[in-house]
């Protein structure tokens, strides 16, 4: 393999540009050029292709966000729209892509390999919901964030007497929520996975107050339920102010943490090992601390991701 390609899609997750780096790096020491897609799928459908030399990821690992830009893209979905693509990147020479992002970027990147063009997918999103890893790039960067955000509204909470409730990341998956909620010990812990009993949970805080609890932190995932109409009606039964807090887009950003600089740096290295060894159409992850690859395919289609049990049971064991 002489030519690769490398872009960032859906939402940008910190240690994308390590990500980056790694792959530039390792394919240059191998002899094999790499060509940077600009703003992910939309700019491989445009055309907007660059090749990137060594001093071009320099000053990028301990930067948040990516500088290849991302975007979404729902036109991608078209195979007309995927074929020009394959054709541009035919046009570049390139013979095979490395997508970094989450399932949505995954979906692309099997499509892309089922007609022929080999991908790599490694994961790159907050909301550690991809299949066939433990861990997702800029995840445990995200988690520190969301710690350092609820230790601030525990120090308010405790002295106005208050319930805070925080709504999460993590789309439809609770990990986020859950290691956060441990980590700042929070009273209760709310994720998909789970179901949601409104009434179990108000009525539980209700009690906690009677017998004289004087604040308590509520860490919920986003989308499942509107916070501040539960708020309101936590505040209403309670009688204790009750406020929500949306973390929202501040736990995307931010100087990636070492161990999503370091996940980074390992998968994207080893991405270039696969496609140099002639393997493609594989998602590359990190299970039980060593790097693994999967059939892109197969981890899509058919590869559950465990709900960490344990750690929810840990939620509540602690709080
Ligand atoms: P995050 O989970 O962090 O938001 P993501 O990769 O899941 O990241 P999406 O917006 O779902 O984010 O997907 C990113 C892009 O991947 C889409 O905008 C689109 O271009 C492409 N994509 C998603 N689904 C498909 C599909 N079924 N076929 C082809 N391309 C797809």
């Amino acid at each position: 393999i002489k030519k690769i390609g490398v872009l960032t899609s859906g939402g940008d997750a910190p240690g994308m540009n390590a990500a980056v780096r790694a792959v530039v790096r390792t394919a240059l020491s191998k002899g094999v050029d790499v060509y940077g897609v600009w703003d992910g799928y939309l700019g491989l459908h445009q055309n907007r292709i660059e090749q990137l030399a060594r001093h071009d990821v320099s000053d990028l690992i301990n930067r948040g966000g990516t500088f290849l830009g991302s975007a979404r893209f729902p036109e991608f979905k078209e195979e007309s729209v995927r074929r020009e693509a394959i054709e541009n990147m035919r046009q570049h020479g390139m013979e095979a892509l490395v997508v970094i992002g989450g399932d949505g970027s995954y979906m692309g990147a099997k499509r892309l390999t089922e007609m022929g063009f080999p991908c790599i997918g490694l994961p790159g999103t907050i909301d550690n919901d991809v299949a066939g890893t433990d861990f997702t790039i800029g995840f445990h960067t995200a988690l520190n964030t969301v710690l350092d955000a609820i230790d601030r509204l525990r120090d308010t909470c405790s002295s106005h007497h208050r319930i805070a409730i925080v709504e999460i990341m993590g789309r439809y998956c609770g990990d986020l929520t859950i290691m956060a909620s441990i980590g700042s010990g929070a009273e209760f812990t709310i994720v998909p996975e789970k179901g949601f009993d409104e009434e179990s949970l108000i009525q539980t805080v209700a009690d906690d107050v009677t017998a004289g609890k004087k604040h308590s932190i509520i860490a919920i995932t986003e989308h499942v339920t509107d916070v501040s109409a539960l708020a309101k009606r936590i505040e209403a039964r309670t009688g204790l102010e009750t406020r929500a807090t949306i973390l929202g887009h501040i736990q995307r950003g931010g100087v990636p943490c070492a161990f999503d600089r370091v996940l980074a740096s390992q998968m994207g290295s080893y991405a270039v090992e696969l496609l140099s060894q002639g393997v493609g159409g594989r998602c590359v992850g990190i299970q039980s601390n060593k790097l693994v690859h999967h059939d892109i395919v197969d981890a899509i289609e058919n590869m559950p991701r465990p709900f960490k049990q344990d750690l929810y049971d840990l939620t509540s064991l602690l709080a």
